[in-house]
C-alpha cells in the first residue's frame, strides 16, 4: 500500500499531511488559508499535497477534506461557509493543479467522521455522528468508517437545519449566510455562542473566556452557557430520533469545554422520543488533526 497524504482546506487553516497505512504521521504541513481568493486555494491545497509528498520521499494518493460538499451530478460546490468556493468545480480544479492526479474528495466533517471512526472515539462503532462545533457547525456521518453521503451529498448537513423545538424567542433566529434563519449553527457553532453571549451582555468575549466566567460563578455566564447546552440537546436529540447513531464524536473549539461531556446525554435524553438515552457523547480523539487524518483515509482500502 503506497503512502496516504491528506489535505484539510479549512477556511482559517489548510493543512497537509503524509501518513503511513497504519496511521503513523510522517510530515506535516500547516499554512494560513489565503480566504476569500479561490485560485490561491487551489494552489496552496495542491503545494501543500506536494510538498509533504516530497518530504516522505515517496509517492502517494491525496484525500481532501473541503469546507462545503460537491453537487455529484455537476461537481459544483454547495453548501460552504467558506462561500469563495461555491459554484467552482472544485476537484476538477485541485486535479488540474496537481497535474492530472487523482484526488478524493469530502467534505470535512465527513473526514471528521472516518478519522474518529477508524482509529479514533468512535472505533469499533458502526454508525458515527461526528460534530463540528467551530466557527459552524459541521456535521458527519461514518458508516462503518466510510463517509455517508446519500443522493444529494448532504447526509450530516445538520448544522442548517432549525433549531427544533424553538420558544417564541428563538423564532425566527438570527440570519445564517445560508439564506435561511435560526438555523442550529447560529446558535450552536462556537461563534454563536459568543454571539448569544454577546446579545445578552454587550460584551464580545471569547467562548474559552465565557467558560472560564462560568467557572468562576459569573450568571450571565451560567445562563448562556445553560442554554448553549440545551440548544446543541435539542438538536442532537432529533439526530438520535432520526439515526439513532452508536456515539456522537465531538470536534472543533466547543469540544474542549469538559462540562459538555457530564451534562450532554442527559440532556439529550430529556428531548429525545425514547425514554432512555444510552449513546455515549465523547471527544474527537483526534482532535484537530482528525480532519487531515479523515482526509488521508479516504484512500483507505476497502475490507
Ligand atoms: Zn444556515
Amino acid at each position: 500500500m503506497t503512502m496516504l497524504i491528506g489535505v484539510d482546506w479549512g477556511g482559517t487553516k489548510i493543512e497537509a499531511l503524509a501518513m503511513r497505512a497504519d496511521g503513523t504521521e510522517i510530515v506535516r504541513i500547516r499554512e494560513n488559508t489565503p480566504a476569500g481568493d479561490y485560485e490561491a486555494c487551489v494552489k496552496m491545497v495542491a503545494e501543500l499535497a506536494l510538498a509533504v509528498e516530497a518530504r516522505a520521499g515517496e509517492p502517494g494518493m491525496i484525500g481532501i477534506g473541503i469546507p462545503g460538499s460537491l453537487d455529484p451530478r455537476t461537481g459544483v460546490a454547495k453548501g460552504c461557509n467558506s462561500t469563495w468556493l461555491l459554484g467552482h468545480h472544485v476537484e476538477q480544479d485541485v486535479v488540474a493543479a496537481l497535474g492530472g492526479r487523482p484526488v478524493r474528495m469530502e467534505n470535512d466533517a465527513d473526514c471528521l467522521a472516518s478519522s474518529e471512526a477508524i482509529d479514533g472515539a468512535g472505533a469499533g462503532k458502526r454508525v458515527v455522528f461526528a460534530v463540528i462545533l467551530g466557527t459552524g457547525n459541521g456535521a458527519g456521518i461514518a458508516i462503518d468508517g466510510r463517509p455517508h453521503h446519500g443522493p444529494n451529498n448532504s447526509a450530516g448537513e445538520w448544522g442548517h437545519s432549525p433549531l427544533p423545538y424553538p420558544d417564541l424567542t428563538e423564532i425566527p433566529g438570527p440570519p445564517c449566510y445560508c439564506g435561511k434563519h435560526g438555523c442550529q449553527e447560529t446558535w450552536t457553532s462556537g461563534t454563536g455562542f459568543q454571539n448569544d453571549f454577546a446579545r445578552h451582555s454587550g460584551r464580545h468575549v471569547r467562548a474559552a473566556d465565557i467558560m472560564e466566567l462560568y467557572r468562576s460563578g459569573d450568571r450571565m455566564a451560567r445562563l448562556i452557557y445553560q442554554r448553549y447546552l440545551d440548544r446543541l440537546a435539542r438538536g442532537l436529540s432529533v439526530v438520535a430520533n432520526t439515526l439513532d447513531p452508536d456515539i456522537f464524536v465531538l470536534g472543533g473549539g466547543m469540544s474542549n469545554v469538559d462540562e459538555l461531556y457530564h451534562h450532554l446525554p442527559e440532556k439529550i435524553g430529556d428531548h429525545t422520543f425514547s425514554p432512555v438515552f444510552y449513546t455515549p457523547v465523547v471527544r474527537a480523539k483526534h482532535g484537530d488533526s482528525s480532519g487531515v487524518r479523515g482526509a488521508a483515509w479516504l484512500w483507505k482500502e476497502r475490507h
